[in-house]
């Protein structure tokens, strides 16, 4: 399916359209947090914790051109500080735990709670980029980042 959509009119007064078929954005985030490739649904995008697939085993979308970065940690820090920081503020207020009990507390918390967060939080940042035709997910986009080449099968072999 096709559809048309406006953009922002250019400086020469003509509009600009797209022929490019609608991402839903929503969508295409929740399955990357699931490890569902985003345009099928069938795929994964994950080959091992936190490295993505080259591409979708069910569909072939390539996902190797992502630019996730250090988004999936910034936003994994921030959301852990935002929950941990004010329930351990909670905690010192009303019962004055002491210090042990705070470190056995905590650490293990933030430790499962960073690790739990950090895949999903990159797979939705990669349906995101999908959704958005960013960076390698545009296919009329002119390349601005080399193509990086499927692992050889000698290679793949060896590794495993
Ligand atoms: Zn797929």
């Amino acid at each position: 399916m096709t559809v048309l959509y406006e953009t922002n009119a250019n400086p020469d007064g003509a509009e600009l359209t797209s022929t490019k078929a609608h991402r839903p954005v929503l969508a295409a985030m929740l399955r990357g947090a699931a490890n569902k490739c985003m345009n099928c649904g069938q795929g994964k995008v994950f080959d091992g914790f936190l490295k993505n697939a080259h591409a979708c085993s069910q569909c072939g979308q390539e996902f190797h051109h992502h630019r996730a970065d250090d988004a999936p940690p910034y936003f994994t820090i921030t959301i852990v500080g935002h929950i941990i920081i004010p329930a351990l503020l909670a905690v010192e207020v009303l019962w004055h735990p002491a210090i042990w009990i705070h470190m056995s507390l905590w650490l293990p918390l933030t430790i499962l709670l960073a690790l739990s967060l950090m895949r999903p939080i990159k797979g939705a940042l990669i349906g995101l980029q999908w959704a958005l035709y960013m960076h390698g997910f545009d296919p009329d986009a002119e390349d601005d980042l080399p193509v990086v080449p499927a692992p050889a099968p000698a290679i793949v072999e060896r590794l495993s």
